[in-house]
């Protein structure tokens, strides 16, 4: 079976390190210049982008911000999943918040904006907080703006003077006060057989996601059945095939959706450790229609996991190989201030034992480099 990713980072390289297993080739497109790689190496494969979509099973994303000429080339193969629509949703933060609207699902209220003057309304309706979204290739917290008071209204907009808003719009969304961020990770196969994986909580820092915790702490049956019914319907309203991840704002006893992301995802990389299965290869499965794998931890009902992402540095102390249920996992990539490099899985049989694991770990990484793990350790223990 041969499965072919368009995006050829970290992602694809993971689908493809799953797939090997079960005998499904993976290979990558780099949108940067369509060509085919190896999704590891990197290294061009002796064949063009038609013949590797002629010989594909499946063509599928690890990256919503595809060209959507190449997305459109291939939707019409047949064997794109999850389907254009589905991936321009993630792509595109007005499509995202109508699809949300018109599924009723809950959201930060907001405001489409596609000329300056119209902040002033935004103001006046969503208050003086704000947070402004480019609606089109942002992530990590790239494109984003904030309003704290209305006093800075006037230097904001002189920021924002240049953008082509009619051609890209603002999302601009109430600053919310949650009580924590969490996200739902599930696939759903060509079939329709659904699965999710306990919700994950997630520690961000200056927009970025730095820790994953799974299954988030203090989550009753009520918390993941209102997340659960959400993914439903998300998926059978977007005739949805794949991993699809759904970023959420918990506010009590409320989710809100923040952002969806059409594939495999970072809050979701500890299921390769503490899963039965990882959300690779059930993405993989989804795809092919294969069977869904077990989607709980591994180890039992008491059984948790984290996910510490190596963010712009390359000094860890490999010694760390040495503790026991910690996985480290390198992407290869040249560091850059704020770019994924790696990360690492911790499994454990409690939050206690986890936090303690976590604070043992810190001790191998540089404090500069991984701001709030001293801090998330000591609130698990
Ligand atoms: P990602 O890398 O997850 O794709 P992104 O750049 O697409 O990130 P968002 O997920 O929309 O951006 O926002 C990044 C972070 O900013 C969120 O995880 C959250 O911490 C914060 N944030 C976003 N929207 C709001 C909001 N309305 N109120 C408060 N905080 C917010
Ligand atoms: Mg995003
Ligand atoms: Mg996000």
């Amino acid at each position: 079976m041969q499965v072919l990713v368009y995006g050829a980072g970290q992602l694809a390289q993971m689908m493809y390190l799953d797939g090997a297993a079960l005998g499904i080739d993976v290979q990558a497109v780099d949108v940067s210049n369509n060509t085919v790689v190896h999704p590891v190496s990197k290294q061009p494969l002796d064949c063009s982008l038609e013949q590797a979509i002629e010989r594909a099973d499946v063509l599928t994303v690890e990256f919503e911000h595809v060209p959507e000429a190449l997305l459109e080339t291939a939707e019409q193969s047949g064997k794109l999943h999850p389907n254009k629509d589905a991936i321009l949703v993630g792509a595109d933060r007005v499509r995202e918040k109508a699809l949300l609207e018109r599924l009723n699902i809950p959201n930060c209220a907001h405001r489409i904006v596609t000329d300056l003057t119209q902040l002033d309304e935004c103001v006046e309706a969503l208050g003086e907080r704000l947070i402004i979204k480019a609606s089109r290739d942002g992530y990590d917290g790239y494109g984003q703006w904030r309003l704290s008071q209305k006093a800075d209204l006037p230097a904001l907009k002189k920021q924002l003077e240049g953008l082509d808003l009619v051609r890209v719009p603002l999302v601009v969304e109430q600053m919310l006060k949650f009580d924590r961020e969490v996200s739902l990770i599930g696939a759903r196969n060509v079939s329709g057989d659904i699965k999710v994986y306990p919700l994950a909580e997630n520690l961000h820092y200056q927009g970025q996601l730095h820790v994953s915790v799974a299954p988030a702490t203090n989550s009753d049956d009520a918390l993941t059945a209102k997340a659960l019914e959400i993914f439903s319907k998300l998926v059978e309203g977007m005739d949805y095939v794949g991993v699809l991840a759904v970023e959420l704002f918990q506010c009590g006893d409320t989710l809100l959706v923040n952002e969806l992301a059409p594939r495999v995802h970072n809050s979701g990389h500890w299921t390769q450790a503490g899963a039965d299965t990882s959300q690779f290869e059930n993405h993989l499965r989804a795809v092919l229609d294969l069977p869904l794998g077990d989607t709980t931890n591994i180890g039992g009902d008491a059984a948790v996991s984290a996910m510490v992402n190596i963010i712009g540095c390359d000094d860890h102390d490999l010694a760390l190989l040495g503790l026991p249920g910690v996985h480290f996992n390198w992407y290869g990539k040249t560091v850059r201030n704020k770019r994924k490099m790696g990360h690492i899985n911790v499994t454990a049989s409690g939050y206690k034992a986890l936090g303690s694991k976590l604070e043992q770990l810190s001790g191998y990484l540089s404090a500069d480099h991984f701001p709030e793990l001293v801090d998330e350790a000591a609130r698990l223990q």
